[in-house]
């Protein structure tokens, strides 16, 4: 008997026909797939490509994994989930915080609403700190690569890897392929961790590697009958001059500069525990001032574009008391820091790649089922994903 859909964030999902993998690939910017496939490194992705549905999407701004990640498991923007950075300024308290605590979730996930009207549910980050928000009041299975526990390790005959390494994002895999045997569950949501497309361009060596290693688990998913339904948390460019060093326009001290000390606060959404990646260098960052200098910020050379917080609000669907007074994009190669002195880039062992800005928006959205046609009007998001892999995949498995 078909179960009822289910309600939640004003948006009706169907119950999954066969058991649903949303894979969340951190970072994948949406060359690094063809680019696999044309090496011939990738056959499933391939087949995805030629016989399922292969579609480009925008991600949240912040393209950041956060917010991204935080989207697709609610199927909503920012401004209704609240979390909107890795950190901000919080008003209230009146200091710079993370925001990776469920406290600042404004609405539950769909994975606890299915965990609630009967569904089997397995959810599985790379990285920690994620995994206290996407497991938001989830009765199921919800754990960390980075903090696996024995029993874990056992079923995935594999030790724990290293924070920085692609064997972090393998262990996901490889623990989602293994539960996928074990407990059939109806959803599963996995979510790996961007260190390969922080070093790696698409069409490298590491990067074919991951995309390979990758490849072999999606299709033992689609071999034990899973619909799969691919996407990525946001895209990822090189951020760096010619000579390999970042380019970076160090926000702080250009406003200390102009206005003297004190009068500005810049706040990195990118900022978080796991700097070694980017050294807390991203391409957007939210301003605490008084005076107007808009235009200003705006004439910098690598400056995209500076929005008063009322813009930003509505323009990237953002919670308007969680960002500063403005926000500032910079432009595809260029990264904004704060003061140079509090950045510690002794890490970037490789020429700076990173995201937050607009011209990381573009991520794929692959699925193993073809889709019933979509209105040509809508706008695709990532955070679209479990709509269109529960409400729209045709009866048909294509690939
Ligand atoms: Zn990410």
């Amino acid at each position: 008997m078909k179960k009822p859909a289910v309600r939640v964030n004003g948006n009706q999902y169907r119950w999954p026909d066969k058991p649903l993998v949303v894979v969340c690939v951190d970072g994948s910017e949406p060359a690094y797939i063809p680019e696999a496939v044309r090496a011939g490194v990738a056959p499933f992705l391939g087949r995805l490509q030629a016989s399922g549905t292969a579609l480009e999407a925008d991600c949240v701004i912040p393209s950041f994994t956060n917010p991204n990640n935080l989207s697709i498991v609610t199927g909503v923007p920012p401004s209704v989930h609240g979390i909107c950075g890795n950190y901000f300024f919080d008003r209230e308290a009146g200091a710079e915080v993370m925001m990776n605590e469920p406290k600042y979730l404004r609405c539950g996930t769909l994975l606890a609403a299915f965990a609630d009207a009967g569904a089997k549910v397995v959810v599985v980050t790379a990285k920690d700190k994620l995994r206290n928000l996407l497991g938001h009041r989830l009765k199921g299975t919800c754990f960390s690569a980075e903090k696996a526990d024995a029993a874990t390790v056992e079923l995935v005959g594999m030790p724990v890897p290293s924070v920085y390494s692609a064997e972090l994002s393998e262990f996901v895999f490889a623990a989602g392929v293994k539960l996928m045997e074990r407990d059939r569950p109806d959803l599963m949501y996995l979510s790996t961790t961007d260190y390969v497309q922080h070093k790696a361009a698409p069409g490298t060596p590491a990067a074919n590697a991951f995309y390979a290693m990758m490849d072999k688990y999606l299709a033992r998913l689609d071999a034990l009958g899973c619909t799969i339904a691919l996407t990525a948390d946001h895209g990822m460019n090189a951020k760096h001059r010619a000579d390999g060093t970042p380019d970076v326009i160090y926000l702080q001290d250009v406003l200390d500069g102009w206005l003297g000390a004190g009068k500005a606060r810049v706040i990195l959404p990118i900022t978080d525990p796991y700097v070694v990646h980017h050294g807390a260098l991203g391409s957007f960052a939210t301003v605490y001032l008084r005076e107007n200098v808009e235009a200003r910020i705006a004439a910098l050379p690598g400056i995209e574009a500076v929005l008063t917080r009322e813009e930003a609000a509505k323009r990237f669907e953002l919670p308007p008391e969680r960002i500063g007074d403005l926000v500032v994009v910079s432009t595809r190669h260029v990264v904004i820091g704060t003061s140079k002195a509090k950045h510690d880039l002794s890490g970037l062992t490789e020429p700076l790649r990173s995201h937050g800005g607009i011209s990381e928006q573009k991520v794929p959205l692959l699925f193993n089922r073809k889709l019933k046609s979509l209105p040509g009007s809508r706008r695709l998001r990532n955070f679209d994903i479990f709509d269109l892999a529960l409400n729209f995949a045709e009866e048909k498995v294509a690939a």
